[in-house]
């Protein structure tokens, strides 16, 4: 693995590295670095990518993508997928909002997440959201409790937990018993049973999340048939279901994986769905970061090399607070100048200013590089500037899209003075 992944919307044209014929050089020397950099065109393919299952030949649909905005949650990436047909998957009162500025409809957007506060189910219940993707009983609880206080009724799908191994790295892991996500697969005829009885839940679907960077399909299909199961028990006890969610992580090239095709893996469950009989169930996907993984890039400047006995350390501009995956997840994202040097090459690891020892972005890393080169972290587009943070009071970096060969800023790089704006210091004794 250290193989360019397959990228759209991003090429190499005379040792020189492009975004849709706009030069990545050019849009560091004028939005500066670190910047974060998105191909509308490449946003747009993978999109059409799931819409090409999801879609019959004569319009009308067999399932519906509800981008997992936690992935990327930029209002311009949401107002672009707003704007193809896409409903939203979200995890917090603050993305219902978010999502709400970009100007899309609640009634798309599926509120999933373990820990919904009071506040959070009250707003999304006034603002109508499509459903609430129920994690636990004491959850359906207060949902049903919040609903009868406000005269309203929640619709909700309960998230099972089908146990299976979606063998990915285990903090990403989801649909395995041992992790806090869903509800286990033998509680969930009476977590079924007791929503039937709660005066202000309204079943509508089930739905289920396995985990993330899934490279392999079988795992989907053994949990699609556990909830067939589900579904088929529920029916003797009277619960009709209406939709059912297939949750998200497909797995994305990062630098050599075999990801399956977008449009190949969503045909193969949806026609897995129609063979064993729930054609009529109303079909959603929630996939993040296949949507905008191989999207998006991040640029960093060189600072300085320091060659050390061990190793020669790429000292960027770019960190751990602006690209969280490396340290968290030990990721591995393709580095690469975006003006190739005829230079000699040299290994390295690539670090950022950050005071830890796990502020890196790559390791043994073959570069041919010079202070103030430019360098692309690719694959940067799904959990980097969402993930990022204010670490070391280092302010967020810029956003960029390309569409149509013109650049736009999506989103301002912070100000320091910002960053501490909201903060306030104790009183200070009078003296004398
Ligand atoms: C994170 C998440 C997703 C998206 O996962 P990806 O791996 O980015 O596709 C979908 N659904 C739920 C409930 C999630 O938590």
């Amino acid at each position: 693995m250290n193989q360019l992944p397959k990228l759209l919307g991003f090429q190499l044209n005379n040792q020189e590295w492009f975004a849709e014929n706009v030069s990545l050089l050019s849009i560091a020397q004028k939005y500066g670095t670190p910047c974060y950099v998105y191909s509308k065109q490449a946003l747009i393919e993978a999109f059409s990518a799931y819409e090409g299952a999801c879609l019959r030949l004569d319009g009308s649909r067999r399932a519906r993508v509800h981008f997992a905005m936690k992935s990327n949650s930029n209002l311009a990436i949401l107002d672009l997928f707003a704007g193809l047909g896409a409903g939203f998957d979200l995890v917090s009162g603050g993305e219902l909002d978010r999502v709400i500025a970009a100007g899309a409809s609640p009634a798309v957007c599926v509120f999933s997440g373990v820990g919904k506060s009071v506040a959070e189910i009250s707003r999304a219940l006034q603002v109508g959201v499509k459903c609430f993707n129920v994690e636990s009983i004491p959850e359906l609880t207060r949902i049903n409790a919040v609903a009868k206080q406000l005269n309203l009724i929640a619709p909700i799908s309960l998230r099972v937990n089908p146990d299976v191994d979606a063998k990915t790295h285990p903090y990403i892991s989801t649909g395995l018993k041992d992790n806090k996500f869903g509800i286990a697969y033998e509680s969930v005829l009476e977590t079924y049973l007791a929503a039937k009885n709660m005066s202000h839940c309204n079943i509508t679907g089930i739905d289920c999340h396995i985990g993330s960077q899934i490279l392999d399909i079988n795992p989907y299909i053994d949990a699609l048939d556990r909830i067939f199961l589900l579904i088929k028990e529920l029916r003797t006890h009277g619960i009709e279901i209406h939709h059912l969610d297939i949750g998200g992580g497909l797995g994305i090239d990062y630098g050599g994986e075999e990801a399956p095709n977008i449009t190949d893996f969503a045909n193969t469950l949806l026609n897995h769905i129609e063979s064993c009989g729930f054609g009529d169930l109303e079909i959603i996907f929630e996939p993040g970061r296949s949507l905008v993984g191989n999207a998006g890039l991040l640029l960093t400047k060189v600072e300085y090399l320091k060659p050390t006995e061990a190793k020669n350390f790429c000292i960027v501009d770019a960190a751990m607070n602006d690209l969280m995956r490396p340290a968290m997840y030990e990721a591995f994202h393709h580095i690469e100048p975006v003006v190739q040097k005829a230079i000699p090459q040299n290994i390295y690891d690539v670090v950022g200013p950050v005071c830890e020892t796990g502020d890196w972005l790559g390791k043994d890393r073959p570069l041919a590089v010079e202070p103030d080169d430019v360098l692309m972290i690719l694959s940067a587009g799904a959990y980097g500037s969402s993930m990022s943070s204010n670490y070391n009071t280092r302010p967020r970096a810029a956003e960029v899209m390309v569409s149509d060969h013109q650049t736009y800023l999506i989103r301002e790089r912070e100000t320091i003075q910002s960053l501490f704006a909201g903060e306030h210091l104790l009183p200070k004794k009078n003296e004398g």
